[in-house]
Order: C-alpha cells, then sequence, then structure tokens
C-alpha cells in the first residue's frame, strides 16, 4: 500500500504525529490554579467581590457600561429576557438552528418562539427571512453568532429599528468575534455569553450579560440577584427589592469568577492563536472541490474570535454525490476527528410542538397566544435548517499555532478529496449515528 492510499483500505494514516496540546482546553494553568485556590482558601465561594472584579473588567473589554455575572448561559439568557420586557403572549424571533438556551427560557415568561430560517452559508439567522415573522405580538430578534461566525447585524439592526424590536444578541460563540471592525455584543440591547467550559472563554459554568441599558441591567437583578438590590435605582423596581422578582437566584460561582478574571486577561493572546492556527489550516484547504471554509472574507473586519466548535460546509455535487457521512467516515480513518452535522432543528422537537409544561391544557408553544393563532412550524417550513445537517462537518479545533501538526489534518482533507471517487461505491449515503444533537458536547469533544 502506496502513502496516498486511503486509510480506511488499509493505507497510512494522513495524520501521523501526536497532536500533543493542540486540542487541550480550557488550558488550566497554575495561574488559574491559584485564583482558585485563594478564593476557595478565603471562604468567599459565595461572596461577589470576585465577580463584580470579573463583571468590571468584562464590561471594559467588551466596551459596555454593565454586566452581570449569572451561574449560566442560560441563566443570563433568561435575565435578558426579562430584562427587556418579554411577558406573556410575547413572541421572539430566534434561529431554528442554535442551542436551546438562546430562545427556551421565553416559556417560564409566558412567552413564545417563532423560528426563522438560517442563511447556508453563514449558518446564522437569515435577515430575509425574519421580517416575515413579525406580528404585533414580536418583541424581539435573538441573534446568535453561530459557531463563531457574527450574524449580520446590518440588516438585523434595520429591521429591528424599523420594526421597534429588541435586540438579544447570544454571544456564547462568539466571545470577541468582530462584525466590521466593532465587537458582538455590542450591537443590540443586550447580550449574554456562556461561559461553560467548552466555550472560547471558558471559565467553568457560568455565563455573563451585558448592556448599556441600565433599566435592562436593572431589571435582570431584579429578576434573579436579590443580593444586588442595593443597586437598584428605578422606584418600581426598588418597591420590589428584597426578594428575586423571577424567583431564581442566578449569582455566579466566585470559583468561576475567579477562571474567568485570568481567562479573560489572556483571551486576546489566546484568540490570536486560535484565529491564525485556524485560518492556517483552512488556507492549506481552501478550494478544494466539495468544502467550503466557514468563516468571513479576508480583510472584511469581520473576525471568528476564539473559533468556538469549527465547522466546514460541505458540497456533495462536487464530489460527484459523496455523502457526509462517507466523507467523515474516510477522515477519521485518517486521524482527524471530525462528524456531520451541527444542532438539530428546534421547530422540529416535540417541546416545540405538543409538549405541555405548564398545565394549560394545551401545548406550551401555544399557550399564550391569541385563540386561532398557531405559531408552530412543522416540518417543510424551515427548510434551511431542516437539510443543514448534510450540508456541514465539524473541523478539528485547533488552539494551538503549530502548523507542521495542523498541515498533517489539512493533508488528511487533501487525500481523501483527491481519492473521493474509490468511496463512491462502498456509500451507503446513511449515518451509522445520529447526526448532529440537541447539545454540542458530543461533536466538539476532543479525539
Ligand atoms: C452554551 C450555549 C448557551 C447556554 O449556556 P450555558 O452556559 O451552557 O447555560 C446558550 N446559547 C448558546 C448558543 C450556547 O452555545
Amino acid at each position: 500500500m502506496g502513502k496516498n492510499d486511503l486509510a480506511i483500505f488499509g493505507g497510512p494514516k494522513a495524520v501521523q504525529s501526536d497532536p500533543g496540546d493542540i486540542f487541550t482546553w480550557p488550558r488550566i494553568t497554575k495561574e488559574v490554579e491559584d485564583a482558585v485556590l485563594e478564593v476557595l482558601r478565603a471562604g468567599k465561594m459565595s461572596d461577589v467581590d470576585v465577580t463584580e472584579k470579573f463583571e468590571k473588567e468584562f464590561a471594559e473589554w467588551l466596551g459596555v457600561k454593565y454586566a452581570l455575572a449569572h451561574n449560566n448561559g442560560t441563566a443570563a439568557l433568561h435575565g435578558a429576557m426579562f430584562g427587556i420586557g418579554i411577558r406573556k403572549g410575547d413572541e421572539v424571533i430566534c434561529p431554528s438552528i442554535t442551542y436551546w438556551a438562546s430562545c427556551l427560557p421565553v416559556y417560564s415568561l409566558g412567552g413564545t418562539v417563532v423560528f426563522a430560517d438560517i442563511d447556508p452559508e453563514t449558518l446564522c439567522i437569515d435577515p430575509n427571512d425574519i421580517e416575515r415573522r413579525i406580528t404585533p405580538r414580536t418583541k424581539a430578534i435573538i441573534v446568535v453568532h453561530y459557531l463563531g461566525m457574527p450574524a449580520d447585524m446590518d440588516a438585523i439592526m434595520d429591521i429591528a429599528r424599523r420594526h421597534n424590536l429588541k435586540v438579544i444578541e447570544d454571544c456564547s460563540h462568539a466571545h470577541g468575534a468582530l462584525y466590521k471592525g466593532k465587537m458582538v455584543g455590542t450591537f443590540g440591547d443586550v447580550a449574554c455569553f456562556s461561559l461553560m467550559s467548552g466555550k472560547s472563554l471558558a471559565c467553568g459554568e457560568g455565563g455573563m450579560l451585558t448592556t448599556d441599558d441600565r433599566r435592562i441591567y436593572e431589571r435582570a437583578i431584579v429578576f434573579g440577584h436579590y443580593e444586588r438590590h442595593h443597586l437598584l435605582t428605578y422606584e418600581d423596581l426598588k418597591d420590589g427589592a428584597g426578594l428575586p422578582w423571577g424567583g431564581y437566584k442566578y449569582r455566579m460561582h466566585q470559583l468561576t469568577s475567579a477562571v474567568g478574571r485570568v481567562m479573560l486577561k489572556h483571551y486576546p493572546e489566546m484568540m490570536a492563536e486560535i484565529d491564525k492556527a485556524m485560518n492556517y489550516f483552512w488556507d492549506l484547504i481552501e478550494g478544494l472541490p466539495g468544502i467550503r471554509s466557514h468563516r468571513p472574507p479576508k480583510g472584511s473586519g469581520t473576525t471568528k474570535g476564539g473559533w468556538y466548535a469549527p465547522h466546514g460546509l460541505y458540497r456533495s455535487e462536487e464530489l460527484e454525490g459523496l455523502s457526509v457521512y462517507r466523507f467523515c467516515e474516510t477522515l477519521r480513518a485518517e486521524g482527524v476527528p471530525t462528524r456531520p452535522g451541527c444542532n438539530l432543528p428546534l421547530h422540529l422537537h416535540p417541546l416545540f410542538n405538543t409538549i405541555d409544561v405548564y398545565g394549560d391544557g394545551k401545548p406550551t408553544r401555544i399557550a399564550n397566544c391569541p385563540p386561532n393563532v398557531d405559531v408552530r412550524q412543522p416540518y417543510g417550513s424551515l427548510p434551511v435548517s431542516e437539510g443543514i445537517q448534510e450540508k456541514v462537518f465539524s473541523v478539528p479545533w485547533f488552539k494551538r499555532y503549530r502548523p507542521e501538526i495542523i498541515k498533517e489534518y489539512a493533508d488528511a482533507f487533501r487525500k481523501v478529496i483527491e481519492n473521493y471517487r474509490e468511496l463512491l461505491p462502498g456509500d451507503t449515503k446513511r449515518s451509522s449515528e445520529p447526526v448532529g444533537g440537541w447539545g454540542m458536547t458530543r461533536m466538539i469533544r476532543n479525539p
């Protein structure tokens, strides 16, 4: 067997080197350990002093007035939804391809979701599909900068302004990413960042809410941060101070805050290395048939931050219909960690169709809609979201710029694509396991 024979047929693997720590994330240094131990030894796990420092530094880094730390990104999104005033009967527009926390907390506020389709190139909400989803009940657009790719904020903010809608940016995939030179999270009314340990800014379980709007900040405080109620200035909010209006306790664990402060300090430099590594990888294989990078055009001022869960776009038609399953399986045999798919389309899950969570006698999705209004979206209503699973594949997340190692992975892609014809006869066009998932963990786990 020669060097160019595919490993799946018994040839040598394209990836021969030990990857070392190139995929290791988060990066736990002595500095991180010391910061955690300091909080532990001071007995300050449940205080807020370290958290307040983290918030201040986070707000400065992003260039916004307020940051409010939460115990996870889901809680930050919940606080943001209450913050902008989502209430019974309100609708939010959200992409169907995202992690569920982008929208699901609206249920507990009596609101509901209307999904918009995604753009097949950016994989973010398609601005052209937003406007026709707007009704008199629409309160907000939830934007997700999906897999690190900034959404088309010019078009989205224009729609929001014309229809007087609030915008929540879910930046959980895109910490530090720029849209036309400006950091994501600074466009909408409020932004949320998950800081869980797989995310690019990885602090452990944690989330950050950021805003320039004092009223949103205070509403998020009144909702889930009773220990901060001394900060309230609006009379109507002060009237209910002392107890959390939501009945939730959303304060961040100070071990997370301690980790977060160290991670944030080094984040710009880690992000720059990741950006360099991922662009190097794509530069080596861009132009091969069958695949496209999922990254902004160079020189556009738009960037992907820490390239959370990087993916590529798959063009089966350029490889005579070779399925993405066969493609990924062959790459895995070469030593490349890759899988087809991304998040599953939320609008098809029973929780958005049939489940009655709160005992309303009807599905929660439509529990607070006016009579004769049914916002549910059956199969066929969001075609891009429903078909995207077979058009994307994950690529290795290189956290270190090590060109000679990265090149082996790029060579594997080249080898598979150059030999794709050999793969056609054995292509059953079926997956041996589910494609994508409701969460991302399975797809981003280290090899
Ligand atoms: C991870 C994630 C969240 C939720 O964050 P947690 O910290 O896990 O609660 C929200 N939105 C998106 C897009 C995410 O990927």
